[in-house]
């Protein structure tokens, strides 16, 4: 780690190199559903590269991994555009960091007082945005690039849990509105999956993650609707006809609208609050019948979040905090020996 990258060239061989290896574990991704490396191996590489390249922003090009949403649109389904771009999001790793996150939020805002934040968990799946018009569900696609997915409706529709009329019983339906939630499948149906992969000797799918994206993007609906795929949305994209002003209301309002969100968020007003809520989950998380990688933080304040804006892809407004793994230590050792 103390080893020093002084000679540009060398850094800059580095930051290719980096870059080629996470083009390619993003192919294997997002389009195959097949990846060859653990994730956390894979946010640690990112990471070097963002480091890298900040000490040296003369070397960041468009296309570098650090400055897209990694996701691609793979061949097989119409591509849409969403009328909203949809984000990734910045991560961290611990205590230490959401509280670095805390002050970039303060000073962004120009404010000394506390903030609200929502705290959500990261459901590992796939992201998905669904276009309701007056009501009624019109599209699913896909994240995609961010800017472009993949129409997957017909498969969307197999999914119980998702309403192709939402509720209008409490008040206002929005005449168009783009609903972002993530795909997942609950652990025992990969569990049941899996098992009869190896009854009938095929390859075992890597994790629930993959397991739901694969199952997502089938070209034969009837195989997406034999997997028990299930839903928890999380945030909207473009919306016209209502008005609302903190993240909490929108989570409330999705919800009275039929749509499925997770229980477990919680809104704090205290960053130490925020950090105690999301280091408790580590433990936890192995009692929920489904996976999360993490706990998100948003700023609450929907206007807050405007001011605050994106970086080329992720809002300066939220934050992934990831779990550790036990492995970590190892992991970085390897990736440093690599430099
Ligand atoms: P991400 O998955 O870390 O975070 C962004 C995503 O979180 C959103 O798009 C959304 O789908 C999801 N999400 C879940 N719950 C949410 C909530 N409550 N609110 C908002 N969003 C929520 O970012 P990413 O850019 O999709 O990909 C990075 C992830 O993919 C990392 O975990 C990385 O390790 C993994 N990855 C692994 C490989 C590999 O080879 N192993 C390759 C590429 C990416």
């Amino acid at each position: 780690v103390e080893k020093k990258l002084d000679d540009l060239q060398e850094i800059q061989n580095k930051i290719i190199q980096l870059r080629e290896q996470l083009h390619y574990h993003n192919y294997r991704y997002y389009v195959l559903d097949d990846p060859e490396m653990e994730d956390l191996k894979f946010d640690l590489l990112m990471r070097s590269l963002i480091e890298l390249e900040s000490s040296c922003p003369q070397l960041i090009t468009a296309d570098s991994p650090t400055q897209r949403v990694g996701g691609m649109v793979a061949g097989g389904f119409k591509r849409v555009n969403h009328a909203t771009p949809m984000r990734s999001l910045g991560n961290c790793f611990s205590a230490d960091e959401l509280l670095a996150f805390h002050n970039r939020v303060q000073s962004g805002l120009g404010e000394e007082q506390d903030i609200e934040y929502v705290v959500e968990l990261k459901i590992d799946g796939l992201a998905i945005n669904l276009t309701y018009e007056n009501g009624h569900l019109v599209s699913g696609v896909t994240r995609g690039d961010g800017a472009q997915g993949e129409d997957v409706t017909t498969n969307i529709r197999t999914i119980k849990s998702i309403p192709l009329i939402l509720r209008g019983d409490h008040g206002e339906i929005p005449s168009f509105l783009e609903v972002r939630g993530e795909i997942y499948m609950p652990s025992k149906e990969f569990g049941r999956l899996n098992q009869e992969r190896e009854e009938a000797g095929e390859a075992l799918l890597a994790n629930p993650r993959n397991a739901a994206a694969g199952s997502l993007r089938q070209l034969d609906p009837k195989v997406t609707a034999n997997r028990a795929l299930d839903v928890f949305v999380y945030g909207i994209g473009t919306y016209t006809g209502i008005e609302l002003t903190t993240h909490g209301q929108v989570l409330g309002y999705l919800n009275q609208l039929g749509l499925k969100t997770n229980p477990h968020y919680k809104i704090f007003h205290q960053i130490e609050d925020v950090i105690a809520y999301c280091t408790g989950f580590a433990e936890k998380r192995h009692k929920l019948p489904y996976e999360i990688d993490g706990m998100v933080i948003k700023v609450n304040d929907l206007s807050s979040q405007q001011i605050l804006g994106y970086t080329a892809k992720d809002p300066r407004w939220a934050i992934a905090y990831k779990f550790p793994a036990e492995q970590a230590i190892t992991v970085v050792e390897d990736i440093f020996v690599g430099l």
